[in-house]
């Protein structure tokens, strides 16, 4: 338009916003079923399409394809190793979690189960590398990655450009095709009015990850569809329950951006993969709900599998189960692993054939505790109990705040020695525990051996360090510390 031009005819659509689109595709063969690229009634060609046009930042769902199929395919993991959910900085940019505060060792599972963003980033970053990250959602079709987006954000789903929900879902569709990525088709074949076929879709298709990667991915994406409540002493849900309706397996993984500007569910049955995208077009934060996207998958995914049967999702030659501590990723002590104070930490994982851990938990360790201090018990104390307690990393120790293994899942690292004149029994009477008679006090620990049995930290590499006595001693004071969140997956 130009001064003096004249406007003959005008009109305005006005756009229902939040928008959202949606996705159907068939993984075995990488025909879309079903698109639809915005709100309301199509009422113009060529307008928008948000699921092919639209470049979104994929959140959370970049977790899979960035980080734990990576890890999982060719970065010597398992489901079961562990990261320590804890603070954890790169550089300058410190990470945090979804949920307030930390959870301390947690594994690949979980980290799936649970959207764990510290496990993702630790995955990464120590494991995967950005690059290889790159490469991978690359191999899963993702086209619009660019060369910045090789950074610890990545699995994350921090990317410069973002994604389409096409290009997203048929990601997730190669892990429910046993690894298998196939191109979306739109079109299969063009036949002219002879029959004589004009076109046909090819037939482009590429093994992305093993089968077993793909299996394992889909079982822990499985279980985030469920109601589990994860091994912790937090209270931390599983992500994807509430995208499930019933009768059929299936697998998912939600995604959610900073401020709620993208909310994403991307998932599969063995019939079909969706994806749904929500948000606003000119990227506002989504106020008033970010589930509502999840309702919409389960009832459009209800829908059409009315009637199929449920062939479950086929676990592929090369895979094995073995029980393992949830807290180290190893064999577990008996004993030991399953009397850890949050309950049983032992479980039954899935491995690919040769993967399956050798050696024993090194996270778990169980002494003898004086009953009155709470602390590794000497051969003068009048009463002990075994106990089970965490040993955590140098650097990770003292760190992690209420919930993390290092506050809870103490360490009896020092002999109890009441009676004795050092800073530690100052700091305790500042505390105002209860005092006791002279004849009550037992004498102060030489050096001595605790009677403890099972696996344990040697002394030395927990000497002295103040913190966990510390927190020992606040375990003996009081439970409240296990308190809530004993829940078991
Ligand atoms: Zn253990
Ligand atoms: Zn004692």
């Amino acid at each position: 338009m130009k001064e003096g031009d004249e406007i003959l005819g005008e009109r305005t659509e006005l756009i229902l916003e939040p928008q959202v689109s949606f996705v159907i595709l068939e993984p075995s063969t990488g025909q879309v079923k079903a698109i639809s690229g915005g709100r309301g009634e199509k009422r113009a060609n060529l307008t928008l399409n948000r699921a092919t046009d639209a470049l979104r930042q994929p959140g959370s769902a970049f977790k899979i394809l960035t980080g734990f199929a990576p890890a999982l395919d060719v970065g010597q993991k398992t489901l079961a190793d562990v990261y320590y959910d804890g603070p954890y900085r790169v550089g300058e940019k410190a990470f945090s979690n979804w949920y307030s505060g930390y959870t301390g060792y947690s594994n690949i599972r979980d980290g799936i189960v649970y959207s764990m963003n510290i496990v993702a980033v630790r995955c990464l970053m120590e494991t995967v590398s950005p690059e290889l990250g790159t490469v991978y959602a690359r191999n899963f079709g993702i086209t619009t990655l660019t060369d910045t987006d090789a950074n610890p954000a990545l699995v994350l789903g921090g990317v410069t450009d973002g994604v389409t929900n096409l290009e997203l879902t048929a990601a997730f569709g190669a892990i429910g095709n046993g690894g298998v990525y196939r191109e979306p088709v739109f079109i299969t074949e063009i036949l002219d009015r002879n029959g004589n076929v004009l076109y046909r879709a090819p037939d482009r298709k590429r093994q992305v990850i093993r089968e077993t990667t793909a299996f394992l991915l889909t079982d822990a994406m499985a279980e985030s569809m469920t109601g589990s409540r994860k091994f912790s002493f937090k209270s931390l849900g599983a992500t994807s329950a509430r995208s499930a309706f019933s009768g059929m397996s299936q697998a998912g993984k939600s995604g959610t951006t900073t401020s709620n500007k993208d909310i994403w569910f991307v998932g599969f049955t063995p019939y079909y993969a969706a994806g749904i995208w929500a948000g606003y077009d000119e990227n506002q934060v989504i106020t008033g709900g970010t589930s509502f996207h999840k309702d919409i998958w389960r009832t459009i995914m209800g829908e059409i599998h009315e009637g199929l049967p449920d062939p479950g999702f086929s676990v592929p030659a090369g895979i094995t189960g073995a029980y393992v501590c949830r807290k180290s990723g190893k064999r577990p002590i008996p004993g030991v692993c399953d009397a850890d104070p949050r309950g049983n930490a032992v479980y039954r994982e899935y491995f690919a054939v040769g993967t399956e851990p050798e050696e024993y938990c090194d996270r778990h360790v169980q002494a003898a505790i004086c009953t009155e201090t709470g602390m590794t018990a000497s051969p003068e104390c009048p009463q002990t109990e075994l106990r089970t307690f965490m040993r955590v990393d140098e650097g990770e120790g003292s760190s992690g705040g209420p919930g993390a293994d290092a506050t809870g899942g103490l360490h009896a690292s020092r002999s109890c020695e009441r009676g004795g004149g050092d800073s530690w029994k100052r700091r305790k009477t500042a505390r105002r525990r209860p005092s006791r008679g002279e004849g009550e006090r037992h004498r102060r620990n030489r050096p001595g051996r605790a009677p403890d049995i099972g696996k344990r930290a040697d002394g030395e590499q927990c000497a002295g360090d103040r913190r966990q006595m510390e927190l020992v001693e606040r375990r003996a004071l009081g439970l409240e510390l296990w308190g809530d969140g004993a829940e078991q997956r």
